[in-house]
């Protein structure tokens, strides 16, 4: 059976709530495996995503709507921020089999992180 969560985190929810900008930042950090710790448990998934500091991320759904939080600056103002958005998408991931995105060599090298902005790699592959 299908949860909540499946109806509701979609690719295409995501950029309606975050739009492109934090959408396309998330892939970035969703394909360099930024996304650690992931779990999900009675209906809420929570992660840590890790960047230039860790952030906490919770996405649950709450009176059938997303209820979510991260606790960067951006997600403290209420909105799904990239970290929220590179959760939902490993999150996808996972519920459609896919082992999780390790760190990739594009974190190693540090220069390249945080990923500029119009991050141009998606599932560890240049693209654009
Ligand atoms: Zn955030």
């Amino acid at each position: 059976m299908k949860s909540d969560l499946n109806q509701l985190l979609t690719a295409d929810s995501m950029l309606n709530i975050a739009g492109y900008k934090f959408v396309e930042r998330g892939e970035g950090y969703c394909a360099a495996g930024a996304v650690e710790d992931i779990v999900e448990s009675r209906g809420a998934i929570k992660a840590t995503v890790a960047g230039t500091h860790n952030y906490k991320v919770k996405i649950q759904v709450y009176h059938n709507e997303l209820d979510y939080i991260c606790n960067c600056p951006v997600g403290q103002r209420g909105l799904f921020c990239k970290h929220l958005v590179a959760t939902g998408l490993a999150w996808l991931q996972e519920q459609q089999g896919s082992p999780p995105v390790k760190k990739t060599k594009y974190m190693a090298l540090g220069a390249q992180w945080p990923f500029p902005v119009g991050g141009n790699f998606f599932m560890g592959k240049e693209y654009r």
